[in-house]
Formats: structure tokens, sequence, C-alpha cells
């Protein structure tokens, strides 16, 4: 095994050539990096054969049937073998047989495009609108809404359509036609001048909101609306009830397309397929990666119905009407041969219900705990996607300093738990605790990461 090899070689090499992301490296001039070198379960183990349970996922939402799947690895090993990749102008079998299987989760969507990142799907969605704007609407329709605390991905695109302070600061300028909405948030409703309002009723009032930007900016120059369907990285944000019904309406009365960003979301994490789908409502495009084959290839989707679809029909003697998009990677096989065994695991496992039931035990934990360390402000979060809100004094709500909830976060890791923290909406502030097991966990797990949780609360806040 690995313990029998010298990784303090591996572990000069990464600190001599590797950058890793989000990372100030300063650090690792007194410090190794942690190297993860194996995982099974919902455990990894790092260089010094540590053991952690993994409560994100792989850092970032993404492992969701656990690591060292023999199943999926052996779907990928055969599907690469007999064919591991041709463009995607062509079709291939483990590309169709998902797409039907994705497909049929997904009432009301029918085309499914493989691409290779989260951002890189959300792109597509973006151009298709451009597209469609040239088409029908001379160019006028092409603005493109987001909200503030989304995230939608690193490229620029996708970074113009972000509103979180962290991501975007220092990177512009930024492409034209994005428009920022306000946020949904019931505990920060005060930014939003709704503390008046509480549960459907400010839920309502929120979204039209949305309704206020688009007569501002003139409808007729609108085209999508793109929205998390729970905000992950601006500190795992659920819209109060009463929102997205009046979204979608919203969306219909001007002819605007929804788009619904389930990179995070999506594919079992929320306890549904997909988030949007505890909404009861059905978007024009859904773009998902992170969970699709739990990280064991790169494989992102952006999903749309027949209608979007069949406009790229139109005028077939125009050699420019179609959707003139690639990307190189969408046509690696072993993306969707992965895609078809995890999602047949999740159904085999029952893992949807897992999640949804040990979601609610790990939020009754976090209730209890709330009860116990005054500077939990906040739990929010559906089946295994909870945050807890980190803040100074619950009557302020200002939030703890980051260096805290990061002492939370490497007192945890101490304890062999690995957690997140996130919200990336203020400057050194990211207040908001996140987690996101293995759609696997047991009650034993679960109860193992809040414990951790608790004594870490109690270290650093007393
Ligand atoms: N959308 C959301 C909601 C995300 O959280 C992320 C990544 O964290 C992305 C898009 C970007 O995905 P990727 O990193 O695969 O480009």
């Amino acid at each position: 095994t690995f313990k029998d090899n010298d990784l303090s070689k591996v572990v000069a090499a990464d600190k001599a050539n590797v950058w890793h992301h989000l990372s100030q490296h300063k650090q690792y001039e007194t410090s190794d990096p942690r190297i993860i070198v194996e995982g099974k379960g919902m455990r990894v183990w790092d260089q010094n054969g540590k053991e952690f349970i993994d409560a994100v996922s792989g850092g970032v939402w993404t492992v969701n049937v656990g690591y060292g799947r023999e199943e999926i690895c052996d779907a990928v090993r055969d599907q690469l073998m007999k064919l591991c990749y041709f463009a995607q102008t062509a079709g291939s079998i483990p590309a169709a047989l998902f797409a039907e299987k994705l497909i049929d989760k997904m009432p009301g969507m029918s085309r499914v495009y493989y691409t290779n990142s989260g951002s890189d799907a959300n792109e597509k969605v973006f151009k298709i609108v451009r597209q469609i704007s040239h088409k029908k609407y001379g160019g006028k329709k092409h603005k493109i809404l987001y909200r503030d605390r989304d995230y939608h991905g690193s490229t620029l695109a996708a970074m113009s359509a972000t509103g979180q302070h962290e991501r975007i600061a220092q990177y512009g300028p930024f492409a034209p036609g994005f428009v920022k909405v306000p946020h949904c948030m019931e505990y920060r409703k005060h930014e939003l001048g709704l503390e008046d309002l509480s549960g459907a009723e400010f839920g309502r009032a929120a979204a039209d909101q949305i309704e206020k930007v688009i007569l501002e900016e003139g409808p007729e120059t609108v085209g999508l609306l793109c929205l998390e369907p729970i905000t992950a990285g601006g500190g795992v944000i659920e819209a109060p009830e009463g929102y997205w019904e009046r979204v979608r309406e919203i969306c219909d009365k001007y002819d605007i397309l929804l788009h619904i960003d389930e990179v995070v979301c999506g594919v079992g994490r929320t306890g549904k397929w997909f988030g949007y789908q505890h909404f009861g409502i059905e978007p024009d495009f859904v773009t998902m990666a992170k969970g699709v084959a739990s990280g064991y290839a790169a494989i992102a989707c952006m999903v749309t119905t027949e209608k979007v679809f069949d406009m790229f029909k139109e005028d077939p003697s125009d050699h420019m009407s179609h959707f003139r998009d690639i990307s190189t990677f969408g046509g690696c096989t072993a993306g969707p041969a992965a895609a078809l065994v995890n999602m047949q695991i999740i159904e085999d496992e029952g893992l949807l219900e897992n999640t949804t039931k040990m979601g609610e035990r790990m939020r009754a934990n976090f209730l209890k705990l709330q009860e116990k360390h005054a500077v939990i402000g906040d739990v929010r979060g559906k089946g295994l996607f909870q945050g807890l809100e980190l803040v100074k004094d619950r009557e302020t709500k200002e939030p703890v300093d980051e260096a805290q909830a990061q002492a939370v976060v490497g007192n945890c890791g101490a304890q062999g738990v690995i957690i997140g923290v996130t919200n990336r909406s203020l400057p050194g502030r990211n207040n908001t605790l996140c987690f996101s097991p293995a759609l696997i966990a047991t009650e034993e797990d679960i109860d193992a990461i809040c414990d951790a949780v608790d004594n870490a609360l109690t270290a650093v806040f007393g």
C-alpha cells in the first residue's frame, strides 16, 4: 500500500511544482500541504496515514457515492478499452445510454449536451441564450440575470454571472450584459428591506425584487434568469416558500428562460435527483457536474427542453442556424460510463432516501448544537447539504471573523473530520461551516461529524 512508499518525495514534488486551488502558498514554506492518498467509502487517508471522515465529499461536494467503487472503475476501464474518445459531433454508446437514463429523471426535459466542467456547462446556456437572441430578437433579448451570493464558475462569463465578492474581486472587467438581482436569504432579509415579512410572503416579495430589475432593464432585453436551487458557496441558502413558483411565473410573464445551476445540488445531494424538484417547477435549462459521476471521471451536462432544442433545427439551409459549439472533452466516454453506474448505485442502494433521512438527523443534531452554542446563528440546508452560519451576536448577526471559522475547520481536521467553510460574500468573513458527506453516510458517521463540530465550537468559542 502507499504506506510502503516514500511519500516525502511526493510532498517535496508537490511543494516544488503544484499550485493548489484557492490556496495561499506562503503557508507551505513552514508546513506541508495535505496530500490525500487513498479513499474508501466516506473515509480518506493523508500522507501520514491519518484517517479522516470526509464530510465534504472530496472537498467540494463531489464524491456522492463515496470512494473506492469497483463497479464504476470496472465500467470505466471496459469503456476506455473499447473506445476512450470520439468527439460529440458523433455519438457513443455510454453518452446515449446515460442521456436516456438522465432524462428519465427529469420530466419536461429532453436533450443532454455533454461538456467537461460546471463553468463550461453554464457557458453553454449563456451562448444558447445569446444565439436565440440573435435568431429571434435581433440581438436585443441578450441579458442574463444572476443572483447576489450565487456562483456559476471560474471562467470569465461564468464569473460575470457570479454574485460573490471574493470570487470576482480583482478579475474584472467582466462580460457585458450580465445583471445582478438580489438574494433571497430569509436570515438576512434586513439587507433586502423585507424584515417585516416572513414565510411565503417573504418568498414572494424576494422574487418580486427580480421582477423589479427586469422592469428596470426592460423585459425585451432580458433572455435568461440563472439561479442555484440552493446557493452553495454563497452560504448554503435555501429560498423561502413561495419564491420558486413566483420566479417561474415572472419568467413566463416576460418570456425569459429559467436556468437552474445544479452543479452542486444535482444527482441526489438534497434527497431528490435535482434540487429544483423540491419546488414543483420546471426549468428551461439545468446544468450539472460534480456529482454526475462522483468524481470518478470528469463530466458535466447541460440539459434543456425540446422547445429550446427545436429552435436550432429551424432554417437548416442556413449553415449558421445550429448551435455552433463544441467542448473537446465532452467526447470522453469515461464520463457517461461512470455516470451510468453512479446513478444505478444511487437507485440500487436507496441513496435518495438515505440522504433525506441522514439529512434530517444532521439537521436535528445541529439544532441541538444551536441551543448550546450561541455562535450558531442559523442552521440551513436540505438533505446532505447543510450549513451553519456563525455570528458574533444573534441580534446584530455580525459574522464571526474568518480566522475563527477556519479555527473550527482546523480543530475538526485535528479530530479526523474534514468539513468546509464558505460564504464568499463579504471579504474576510467566510463564516458558514458547510457539510456535504457522501450519500452513503450512516447514523454513526453523521453523529461523529456533529460531535466533532460540537467539540471544535467549544474549543474555539468556549
Ligand atoms: N456552479 C456552481 C453552483 C458551483 O458551485 C460550481 C463550482 O463549485 C460551478 C458552477 C463551477 O463548476 P466547475 O468548477 O466544474 O467549473
